[in-house]
């Protein structure tokens, strides 16, 4: 596993305009097939990628909430949502609301999250390479391989096998 992360953190940089061209020109793939393609990998390579070695998502971007997680992280954490809201979100320069700081303030030492049953959305659904959402996000892919070792490794393994 170690050379996962090795590899990743040598290649990422020079492996992404590679990958944003070969995202641009699986565009027109049948979204059903290269989900099912791409989240075969997923369950691949997140069988032998550890998040909890990483944490690298959670050390470094931001997830953005909504008031529903807003309400339910801050129950997790015997909060009034008002308080949560000072103590723990702010707007980012796109107008979302995001959780406040890098790492994230609910990330612990051992790189578990603090409120994981009732963590948001955004961290439930991150990096959006599993079946249900890697067509939908096909501009994120490129992005997202230099924070997360796990996209990098799907990529890889999807550019290998001549997509159309
Ligand atoms: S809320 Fe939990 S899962 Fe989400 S970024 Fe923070 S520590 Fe990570
Ligand atoms: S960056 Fe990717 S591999 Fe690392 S913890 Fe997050 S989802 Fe897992």
């Amino acid at each position: 596993m170690q050379h996962l992360f090795e590899e990743w953190q040598k290649q990422r940089g020079q492996q992404k305009k590679a990958n944003q061209k070969f995202l641009k020109g699986i565009r027109g793939a049948q979204s059903r097939q290269l989900g099912e393609t791409a989240g075969r990998l997923h369950d691949e390579v997140f069988a032998v990628v550890d998040c909890l070695a990483c944490a690298n998502c959670c050390k470094s971007i931001p997830p953005i909430l909504n008031e529903t997680d807003v309400r339910r992280v801050a129950k997790a954490l015997g909060m009034r949502p008002s308080d949560f809201h000072q103590q723990y979100v702010v707007v980012d320069e796109d107008g979302d609301m995001v959780m406040k700081g890098k790492p994230c303030p609910l990330l612990q030492a051992d790189n578990t999250c603090s409120v994981y049953e009732s963590r948001p959305k955004a961290c439930r659904q991150y990096p959006h390479t599993d079946r249900a959402q890697f067509a939908d996000n096909l501009k994120l892919h490129a992005t997202n391989s230099q924070y997360c070792p796990a996209v990098f490794h799907i990529l890889n393994k999807l550019r290998q096998l001549n997509l159309k």
